[in-house]
């Protein structure tokens, strides 16, 4: 499907007088025309990835309250900062947050670039982000693409070939559309027509400011795009959780290394997480102290974006003079609050309270 020059015209301002219209009010938007403040549209384009709007609410808000602006981010303990983001998960995001407020407070005297290449070259600012932030923060013609883009965009021009091979083809294809004036406004309209209208299930054609040209609406097809290619099946993997209880009550917990998966969090110490059939004794032979092990009944599942873990966890009991090893801390249960602890340790922690 070919759009006229005219055509393009008319898709554009159809989409914003939409937008001007329909918009939705999210704390980290400014109104349309209104200037946006770059370090709220960063923030809330980090925190937005693999994470619904409704959870980012009040995360935006607290880390916006706690540190207004990206210098005092910048000056925050990166302990500090992850334990904030506890619950949104993939805490990669986190440090690399950190690293990048850093980076703009000291590179670039605390004002973010304002190009999409100048962006890029932030820790943590990929592609699409680098786009969305140039596009929302400093209305230049940028287009970032992500999933409710990418379904609006397929469906317009019925693109059938499945995800992810026909990225390229939606991005040159929005690219085109993308209008000199207003980008930002325009990116977000899309953003909102993808959340509100073209829905993954069931689009609302009827209401839809392109439905006129949507190819997707005139053969049937839009509610099936865009179409996925079958995914392999997560392999899972197992490893054990050390429990380990003081006679006064408190537990040993300690800090994960910087880099790798849950990198800086806290953690009931655990052994390296193995292919399923990988020999126990291994494992059972990394466990922070030799002592008495009793396994505790049940194990602990979590889904991580590549695996699925299933966690078996071992308990002792020990005297309170045992030192709690390298990056390792005694806590009570109720001091594990105050330590950035991710959903799976969560877990192991309230699977081992029940279960003993
Ligand atoms: Fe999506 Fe329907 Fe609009 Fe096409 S007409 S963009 S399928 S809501």
């Amino acid at each position: 499907m070919h759009f006229t020059d005219q055509e393009i015209i008319t898709l554009r301002q159809t989409m914003l007088e939409w937008y001007d219209r329909h918009h939705r009010t999210l704390p980290w938007r400014s109104e349309p025309g209104d200037t946006p403040n770059p370090y709220h549209v960063w923030l809330s384009e980090i925190m937005l990835q693999q994470t619904t709007v409704i959870t980012v609410g009040p995360y935006f808000a607290a880390f916006l309250n706690r540190w207004p602006t990206v210098t005092d981010l910048a000056n925050a303990e990166l302990d500090d900062v992850l334990h904030a983001w506890q619950g949104l998960g993939y805490y990669a995001r986190a440090r690399n947050l950190h690293k990048c407020a850093k980076a703009v407070a000291s590179d670039y005297d605390g004002k973010f670039p304002d190009t999409e290449e100048g962006l890029l070259k932030l820790p943590g600012i990929g592609p699409y982000t680098a786009a969305a932030v140039s596009a929302i923060a400093f209305n230049r013609p940028s287009s970032p693409v992500d999933g409710n883009i990418e379904r609006v965009i397929s469906r317009l021009f019925a693109l059938e070939t499945p995800l992810p091979d026909v990225k390229p083809e939606i991005k040159e294809k929005s690219a085109a559309l993308t209008p000199p004036d207003r980008p930002g406004d325009y990116a977000q309209a899309l953003m909102d027509l993808g959340a509100t209208i073209c829905t993954p299930r069931n689009p609302a054609c009827g209401i839809c400011p392109w439905q006129a040209f949507c190819d997707g609406r005139k053969t049937g097809i839009a509610p099936e795009l865009p179409r996925k290619r079958k995914k392999p099946a997560k392999p899972t993997r197992v490893g054990y959780a050390f429990w380990v209880q003081r006679d006064d009550g408190q537990i040993l917990i300690r800090r994960r290394p910087e880099s790798g998966l849950l990198g800086g969090l806290y953690e009931v110490p655990g052994s390296e997480w193995r292919a399923i059939d990988a020999p126990d004794q291994i494992m059972k032979d990394q466990a922070p102290i030799n002592a008495d092990w009793q396994e505790i009944s049940g194990t602990v599942g979590h889904t991580f974006t590549h695996f699925h873990l299933d966690v078996s966890v071992l308990a002792t009991k020990v005297g309170n003079d045992i030192a709690p090893g390298p990056d390792g801390v005694w806590t009570s249960i109720d001091g594990l609050a105050d330590y950035a602890l991710p959903t799976v340790m969560k877990k192991i922690v309230r699977h081992a309270l029940k279960n003993l």
